[in-house]
């Protein structure tokens, strides 16, 4: 697709220039060009009230008849026969969402022997299970996936999707959306129904997390967003809650299968999890060293806890990627959270702020990170953290 100014209608008026967030219109001599920061994202042409702003090869799709679609579903997730934390959490959202719409939550169950799992989606709050049990769906791979779930979504209609912002979701999500012609959202951090018109509102943080941008799909179904692990909250299980579980007719070819799964090889890296720990202690810069970091292990073992750590730390390779909280990190929230050197960044915030307590600890009286703790210690983590550590051998507090 391209975006094209026709150069015979261009009166000059520069109304474009305004309502591109790209800068990516320049006026010369009196006629609007498009330089090559051009992202055709569409935003001019409404506004040009010559019509001069074309996009060459956009490809057009009625609107759907947003009636017929009813019901909140969720791609249940499952790894060697184990549902993923963030699809009990989906289905916690989507209960929310179904109840201010007065529909329904249906689950997609994809996997080989994975019926078991259906009736622990009914008790997370899934109403009807579409269970495609399959041995070529063992594994998750792009084409058969997206192509059983879009033939499920098809025939169930529902007006909202959701997937987890994991590895698979991520890869799925955008394919479906391009096959069915509508629009999805990465990374939500709320979703709410619009009371006026039953649009879903999702909000997600845009431009480095400086503010949160509100996005509505108001004329395409089903209305697709991702989640990320830990923002959503799952309902209690109810294994008494009924529910209807119905056995999808799987139609997938050799032509659905590109590619051939040869061997799987589990990475041997142990990796942290940090989306699931009860407690985190987490580091930043004010640790000053790599070194700082044994403190913190010290501590966390203590506890019994994970690890964190902000940015910088994962920047100045103090400690691995995989330990980050935040924004671009792990959203977590463990019944504790102990933040030590750390300011309290909104982008730091944004992946820590559910925990149900969080401690503080750092020299600035005024840190940021005060704001949203429920414990401040105000002093040098150097002094405070081996205090702490020593008083909870003695106490023997250990995995509290
Ligand atoms: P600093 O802000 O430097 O804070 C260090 C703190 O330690 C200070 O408050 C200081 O008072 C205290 N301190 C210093 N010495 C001591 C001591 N001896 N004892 C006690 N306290 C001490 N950041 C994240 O963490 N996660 C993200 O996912 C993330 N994503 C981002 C995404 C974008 C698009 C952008 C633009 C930024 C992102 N950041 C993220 C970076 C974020 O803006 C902050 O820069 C970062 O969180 C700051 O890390 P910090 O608190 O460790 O360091
Ligand atoms: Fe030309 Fe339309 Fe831009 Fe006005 S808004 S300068 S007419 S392209
Ligand atoms: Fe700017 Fe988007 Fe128009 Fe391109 S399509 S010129 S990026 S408003």
């Amino acid at each position: 697709m391209k975006t094209l100014v026709v150069a015979e209608l261009c009166i000059g008026c520069e109304i474009c220039v305004g309502s591109c967030p790209y800068a990516a219109i320049d006026m010369v001599e009196g006629l609007a060009i498009i330089n090559d920061k051009c992202t055709n994202c569409g935003a001019c042409v409404e506004p040009c009230p010559q019509e001069a702003i074309i996009q060459e090869g956009k490809i057009e799709k009625e609107e759907a008849d947003i009636s017929s679609y009813h019901g909140v579903a969720v791609f249940a997730e499952q790894r060697d026969g184990h549902l993923s934390s963030v699809t009990t959490q989906l289905l916690g959202a989507a209960r929310d969402l179904a109840s201010d719409l007065g529909t329904q939550v249906y689950a997609y169950l994809f996997g080989s022997n994975v019926k078991g799992l259906a009736k622990d989606l009914v008790a997370y709050g899934a109403d009807k299970v579409y269970v495609a049990d399959e041995p070529r769906l063992e594994h998750y791979q792009t084409l058969p996936y997206t192509k059983v779930i879009v033939d499920m979504i098809n025939q169930s209609k529902p007006e909202i999707v959701l997937y987890g912002a994991t590895h698979i979701g991520r890869d799925l999500a955008p394919r479906v959306a391009q096959r069915l012609c509508t629009g999805l959202t990465a990374d939500c951090t709320k979703l709410t129904i619009d009371e006026e018109t039953k649009n879903l509102f999702q909000t997600r943080p845009a431009f480095g997390g400086n503010v949160m941008a509100t996005i509505m799909t108001p004329n395409h179904r089903p209305q697709m967003s991702t989640v990320r692990p830990g923002i959503m909250k799952e309902k209690p299980k109810d294994d008494a809650r009924p529910g209807e579980i119905i056995d999808f007719q799987v139609e997938v070819t050799d032509v659905d299968f590109l590619t051939r799964i040869i061997e799987i090889v589990k990475d041997e890296h142990k990796g942290v999890n940090l989306e699931d720990a009860k407690i985190i202690v987490s580091g930043g810069r004010g640790l000053g060293s790599k070194e700082g970091f044994k403190l913190i292990q010290e501590l966390a073992d203590v506890l019994g806890a994970e690890v964190g750590g902000s940015r910088p730390t994962v920047e100045n390779d103090w400690i691995s990627k995989d330990h980050q909280v935040g924004q671009t990190g792990k959203t977590v929230r463990p019944e504790l959270y102990i933040a030590c050197g750390i300011s309290g960044s909104i982008q730091h915030r944004a992946g820590m702020e559910p925990s149900k307590i969080i401690v503080a600890i750092n020299k600035d009286p005024v840190a940021p990170i005060f704001t949203v703790a429920d414990y401040g210690i105000v002093g040098d983590l150097h002094a405070i953290l081996p205090l702490l550590i020593q008083e909870l051998k003695t106490r023997g507090l250990g995995g509290l």
